[in-house]
């Protein structure tokens, strides 16, 4: 062995020892929050070649730094429904990191929010707002409030309730929310309001996902699901395909799901199913999606409605079945955790091509091991679905400048952001000795620009 073999053998048995002592650390620190190790462990096995390269990052901590968060918030939210019954739910902002700009992520209303999910959403945040290459930290916040089956003035007094406490800790340029699961831009509309009433004035810049109307972005709805399959036709470049001709799952049927579905078919895919949390449907003529928009976002109905009006399709009532359908690009836009070994398994089975993760870590770690095993393109959340949060800036810095861009201008700069991100997921893949693997790529070039800040900003 020569001496420069010997420092590289020392570098990387350091950079290994690191990496286990920290996450021995951080699964010691938080026991029980499995989506939060999990996010952390993914991240962990990326960065063992950048250690190996940088002791500086080493010597500064940061793997112990980035992994607690500079600020967690949890508060009470009582509000009353409309018999007069007094109802109390848990509220969260986890203000993860501020190296790159003012927290920023989504804010969450679902049941199943507890600690460990909002702070692995606010953990993903951290790298995926990174690779936008805008000027965000990262940050996210929700409640365990369950929006189904609620009034529209029950929603109202809820959002109120919770952002009279939030508006403390949030501001244009400290903290600046959004919406995700549960959270459009009407609970945006109320929160803004309410947060101006408390502070007297009108800070546009709070919120981002706001009614173009009212200080939005046009193209901001549209953004994530967009955004997702402008990544995976980028992807699709390397084995010389495109969308066109294409077979097309993707699951859920909100926001993201629904402009995922539109940019697919307006590149020439046909996409023969979709979901809810009750089940799926599949249509093999191709999804109409005038139908599945109007049932979703006008008239709030389940999606096994839609078999009423297009006898020819189908609807079951597992959602996770949906993964056996065949089809040649996957698309999971509902929730975390959707695709297991078991529905990567049926995927791989009937020779999917590509995967685009258009939720925060939609995939498991054995799927996500599974695909890449076997060769299937794999677009991962933190670059995929970072065009929602991109545009979100787009929103801030028109807000700042008092001026509304055209949706055209926005899809074009959120068409080209995604390209960038491509590119920079496959560079640091290619500098870190592992060429082809976007899921060490996003990692990474999240990654390098944030500790490079923490390391210039100093202890904190
Ligand atoms: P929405 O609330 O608009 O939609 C979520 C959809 O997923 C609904 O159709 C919901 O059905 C469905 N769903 C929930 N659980 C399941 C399940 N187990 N199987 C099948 N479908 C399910 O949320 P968004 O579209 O905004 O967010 C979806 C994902 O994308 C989340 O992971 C979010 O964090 C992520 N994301 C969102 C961004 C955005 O801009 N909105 C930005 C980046 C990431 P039901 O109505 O029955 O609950």
């Amino acid at each position: 062995m020569t001496k420069l073999d010997s420092i590289h053998t020392d570098n990387k048995k350091r950079a290994n020892d690191y990496v286990h002592e920290v996450y021995e650390l951080v699964k010691k620190r938080n026991p029980d929050e499995k989506e939060f190790l999990q996010a952390t462990r993914e991240i962990f096995d990326s960065l063992r070649p950048v250690f190996a390269q940088h002791p500086e990052y080493i010597t500064n901590g940061i793997l112990e730094r980035i992994t607690e968060p500079e600020r967690i918030i949890t508060f009470r939210v009582a509000w009353e429904d409309d018999q007069g019954k007094v109802h109390v739910n848990r509220g969260f902002r986890v203000q993860f990191n501020s190296d790159l700009g003012p927290y920023k992520g989504g804010i969450r209303f679902h049941p199943s929010v507890n600690a460990s999910i909002m702070k692995f959403l606010a953990f993903e945040q951290i790298f995926k707002n990174s690779l936008t290459g805008q000027p965000i930290g990262a940050g996210k916040g929700g409640s365990d409030f369950d929006p189904k089956g609620k009034s529209d003035r029950e929603i109202m007094r809820f959002t109120q309730s919770f952002i009279t406490e939030l508006s403390k800790y949030i501001g244009p340029d400290r903290d600046v929310p959004a919406g995700d699961i549960g959270v459009g831009k009407r609970e945006i509309g109320y929160m803004f309001g309410q947060y101006n009433r408390l502070k007297g004035g009108y800070e546009a810049g709070v919120f981002t996902g706001k009614d173009p109307n009212h200080g939005g972005s046009l193209g901001r709805k549209e953004a994530t699901g967009y955004g997702t399959v402008y990544f995976v036709e980028e992807m699709l470049k390397v084995k010389n395909e495109s969308f066109d001709g294409q077979t097309v799952i993707v699951s859920g049927s909100g926001n993201v799901s629904i402009y995922a579905m539109e940019k697919a078919m307006q590149l020439g895919a046909k996409v023969v199913a979709c979901s809810d949390s009750g089940g799926y449907i599949y249509d093999e003529n191709g999804i109409n999606l005038d139908t599945v928009k109007r049932l979703k976002e006008v008239e709030n109905k389940r999606i096994s409605e839609y078999t009423k009006e297009h006898l020819q399709a189908e609807y079951h009532d597992d959602c996770s079945a949906i993964w056996s359908i065949p089809c040649d690009i996957a698309l999971p836009c509902a929730t975390q955790n959707e695709i297991d070994e078991i529905a990567a398994r049926m995927l791989v089975a009937n020779s999917v091509k590509a995967i685009g993760e258009g939720a925060n870590m939609p995939c498991t770690l054995e799927a996500m091991a599974l695909f890449q095993e076997n060769g299937v393109l794999f677009g991962p959340a933190k670059a995929a679905n970072a065009g929602g949060v991109a545009v979100s800036a787009m929103e801030m810095s028109q807000n700042s400048m008092r001026l509304s861009w055209t949706a055209e201008e926005v899809d074009e700069k959120l068409h080209l952001v995604m390209k960038n991100i491509y590119t920079s997921c496959v560079d640091a893949a290619d500098r870190f000795g592992h060429p082809g693997n976007l899921v060490m790529g996003a990692n990474i070039a999240g990654f390098l620009k944030v500790a490079d800040a923490m390391v210039a900003h100093g202890l904190s």
